[in-house]
């Protein structure tokens, strides 16, 4: 028997969404119960994605619409991490943000000081919105000695019927080519996703627990920040998967509903 100790000590969980909690519109069987047990039983969740392409906000709609219990502080994307992580490593520095009005609006929203002109940061996200100015500017700020600093790495957003969209990592790929600079990610699977929620809920990332469907972001966070990895069977990873990658989940369940029952059961145990 595995020993759950430390999942059973998380006091923050931070859960990826497509493939750990629904596929496109269709709600796992036991999921949104999932998160009730989380709020029964003390714990804090916070819904986490590395899309930079939206605001925290526009997925509080979606979000309530399939079910799930969610308010502004339960939403967290790799956009917001940046400005976090902005305001805590270089706070009053002038940002040029290749990024959606959505993205720098959540900038501003963290008080990060956006320029057009002499920037010493380029901030990168996943935008939809590119225009070739904007590549234009931040080649110029980069050769210049700006700080590169990407929302995400990802290379392609998935979309359905198989496509996909040319996502952060694409993006940035040709701004190293042009201007000979490479970013500092912040997204999943890079620690600073967790570090910068570890700073600003004050739970240390030993009681944080990520739980998501792929090794290569979901679990490789946890492990790169020194939180708990807790896979779920319902997306992407098969046990196989899970059996032949370097990066190995703490724990690993059928869903999230299985996570609930054995949360559940221990703290039954201990009433
Ligand atoms: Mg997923």
């Amino acid at each position: 028997m595995t020993d759950l100790k430390r999942l059973l000590d998380c006091r923050l969980f931070l859960l990826d969404m497509d493939g750990t909690l629904y596929l496109g519109d269709e709600v796992f069987p036991g999921a949104v119960e999932f998160i009730r047990t989380l709020r029964q039983t003390g714990r804090q969740y916070i819904y986490l994605t590395n899309n930079s392409s939206r605001a925290g906000a526009d997925y509080i709609p979606r979000l309530r619409r399939l079910g799930f219990p969610c308010e502004a502080e339960n939403v967290f994307t790799s956009g917001m991490a940046t400005a976090l992580y902005l305001n805590q490593h270089d706070p009053g520095k002038p940002v040029y943000l290749v990024g959606t009005r959505a993205f720098r609006g959540e900038l501003e929203r963290y008080g990060v000081p956006l320029t057009e002109e002499d920037a010493e940061i380029v901030v990168v996200g996943f935008d939809t919105e590119l225009v070739y100015e904007k590549l234009n500017r931040a080649v110029h700020f980069l050769r210049r000695g700006a700080k590169f600093l990407a929302a995400n790495p990802d290379w392609v957003c998935p979309m359905p019927a198989g496509e996909v969209l040319p996502d952060c990592g694409s993006i940035c790929a040709l701004l190293t080519a042009a201007s000979g600079a490479e970013p500092t990610y912040i997204g999943k699977p890079n620690r600073s996703m967790v570090d910068v929620i570890s700073a600003q809920t004050g739970v240390p990332n030993a009681q944080i627990a990520c739980v998501g469907d792929r090794l290569y972001t979901d679990i490789a966070v946890a492990k790169n920040a020194g939180a708990v990895a807790v896979c779920v069977l319902s997306g992407e990873s098969s046990e196989a998967d899970i059996q032949h990658s370097d990066v190995r989940p703490d724990y690993v369940f059928r869903d999230v509903a299985a996570l609930a029952e054995i949360l559940r059961a221990k703290e039954e145990a201990r009433a």
